[in-house]
């Protein structure tokens, strides 16, 4: 794996949240992907983010580093720190697991690879359904629309962007929302999601329980 490095500065910020609902705590997110990818070996400090990787974020954190088309409507999860500080990304095969049982509803196509969603047996107090969605990846082959999935299972690699014109490195593009009762997600696609009736998002900072650093923008120019 070629791997891109950079020293820690002091300057970065170190954050842990927690979940606003406390129902939704011990995703475990993190520490399966650790195990699942051997990160464990140097020690897997925390997450490490652009200011473009957050939710919401109006900034690219590729290319010309320009705004983005719309508000980011998800995470992308590509750079952790190590315990010595250093700062290490994603391989292009990296395995995801699924934050919590569930069914998958839909595989689709996204501008780097797929996007797998999943609906959740968690709702909210009006009976929306907690759904997540993996992008940029390449689903598992044995992953239909209809396949029950437990907490942990692997159900993707991140898809290998080497190839594209576009240079940005390979990483998971992580989106949850609740889900309206009027969902369609056989009509689901990125062009829509967020929109009403499809899912109102939330910051999925919130469900990756580990604790991550937000790197100065000075040092995400080479990322
Ligand atoms: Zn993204």
């Amino acid at each position: 794996m070629h791997v891109q490095h950079e020293r820690a500065q002091r300057l970065d910020m170190d954050f842990q949240k927690k979940p606003s609902t406390p129902s939704l705590r011990n995703t475990r997110f993190t520490e399966i992907l650790i195990q699942k990818n051997a990160l464990d070996e140097g020690g897997f400090k925390g997450w490490a983010f652009c200011p473009g990787m957050l939710f919401n974020s109006t900034d690219k954190w590729w290319g010309d580093q320009g705004k983005r088309d719309a508000l980011h409507e998800g995470l992308d999860l590509c750079l952790y720190k190590d315990r010595e500080g250093t700062i290490l990304r994603l391989g292009k095969k990296t395995k995801i697991p699924v934050i919590y049982d569930g069914v998958v509803v839909g595989i689709i196509d996204d501008f780097l690879g797929k996007s797998v969603i999943i609906e959740h047996l968690i709702s909210d107090c009006h009976n929306n359904k907690l759904c997540t969605i993996y992008g940029h990846t390449l689903p598992e082959d044995n992953l239909y629309v209809g396949r029950i999935v437990k907490q942990g299972d692997v159900i993707a690699t991140l898809a290998d962007s080497s190839t594209f014109k576009i240079k940005i490195f390979p990483h998971l593009h992580f989106s949850l929302g609740w889900a309206s009762k009027e969902i369609s997600y056989d009509r689901l696609d990125w062009g829509n999601i967020g929109a009403p009736n499809t899912l109102t998002m939330l910051d999925p900072l919130q469900f990756i329980d580990w604790r991550f650093f937000i790197l100065a923008r000075k040092k995400c120019e080479k990322w």
